[in-house]
């Protein structure tokens, strides 16, 4: 017998037998045998993958969902070009480097709350730039991924409110006085009820690139819906439902936002947006943190790409003279030159 076969025929044939699936069934109830034969390539296909495969590339493909890359991105969160190329290097794991155009600072110059920098150093497939909390970047996320949901959902539902807070959902602190923030993303009224949206982008890998227990979509969903508990003392505080809208930077999209999405009518389309907007979004969150708008005043180290070689600058030396040179590489000619020129045009 050939032990290169994955199964042998009579066990092939036995569970096609057993399956009535209606993917693998047509009407008439006979087996689609072609469907069942790409299964079981696909079956081998994976199972040669992971024997060779190491454990960072098993942790990062079983976050994965493929349906951003085929989509356009949505024309009202002005995405730019490097975005698609830095989201592909994330997916396979590869150095973001060559997908970041200009200059690149090697530590995270992002602010926290208190002003002061991250300052944690960036490695190159970009793995902190994606889990980094500290300044404006993840709310920039964010806030794209929720404004672009809700106006794709405005047609499909009654209504769309954003950034509500609700009431019902405030739990007032007798220590301070204050109330606990219960601001929801989206409150969204469709024909069977009102649900309140709350959007998530987050990375599921730790530090090291791999899989940290608590980073995966359940988790995240259960986060929610005990930051916004709706029943108290057995009573219910809403007539609402809270739908957490989890997306990771791989574009996996989490169960209860798909849930949700189906009685919509567009539900394909609706996941495959969120998937878009988490990839895409933290795209720009490593283009922004490793290349920054403002580069910090005294960078420890910063490399220029543009030239062939990576020549390390150092802050003291780079002040004046290089930027200088390459502004004037563009620039009009002196007002002397030009006359000079004309001159001897003239001349000839
Ligand atoms: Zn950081």
């Amino acid at each position: 017998m050939n032990t290169a076969l994955p199964m042998p025929v009579k066990a092939f044939l036995d569970r096609a037998a057993a399956d009535d699936a209606p993917a693998v069934r047509t009407k008439a109830g006979r087996v689609r045998w072609s469907v069942r034969l790409r299964e079981g390539l696909n079956e081998q296909k994976v199972q040669q993958w992971c024997a060779q495969a190491s454990l960072l590339d098993k942790h990062r493909v079983a976050e994965m969902a493929g349906g951003w890359m085929l989509k356009e991105p949505p024309y009202e969160a002005k995405f730019q070009r490097p975005m698609f190329q830095i989201a592909m290097r994330i997916r396979y794991g590869l150095e973001v480097g060559p997908a970041i155009p200009y200059v690149s600072v090697q530590v995270c110059g992002a602010r926290k709350g208190d002003g002061t920098a991250c300052g944690k150093a960036l490695d190159a497939a970009g793995q902190h730039a994606l889990a980094c909390t500290c300044g404006g970047h993840s709310h920039h996320r964010h806030d794209a991924c929720r404004d672009v949901l809700g106006r794709h959902l405005k047609p499909l539902v009654t209504s769309v409110k954003f950034e509500q807070f609700i009431h019902e959902l405030a739990q007032p602190d007798e220590d301070t006085g204050e109330t606990r923030a219960a601001r929801l993303d989206l409150v969204v009224q469709t024909k069977v009820g009102k649900a309140l949206l709350d959007v998530r982008v987050f990375h599921p890998l730790g530090p090291d690139g791999r899989k940290a227990g608590k980073y995966t979509l359940t988790a995240n969903e259960k986060d929610k819906y005990d930051r916004y508990p709706t029943h108290k003392d057995g009573r219910r505080l809403t007539n609402a439902t809270i739908v957490p809208i989890v997306v990771n930077t791989f574009g996996a999209v989490g169960e209860k936002a798909q849930e949700f999405f189906q009685p919509l009518g567009n539900a394909r389309e609706l996941v495959d947006l969120v998937s878009v907007m988490g990839v895409y979004g933290s795209a720009e969150k490593v283009l922004s943190v490793h290349s920054p708008a403002k580069i910090p005043a005294a960078p420890l180290q910063a490399v220029v790409r543009d030239r062939a070689v990576r020549a390390v600058r150092h802050p003291q030396q780079a002040g004046a003279a290089e930027p200088k040179k390459r502004v004037a590489k563009f620039a009009a000619l002196p007002a002397k030159a030009k006359a000079k020129a004309k001159a001897k045009t003239r001349g000839k």
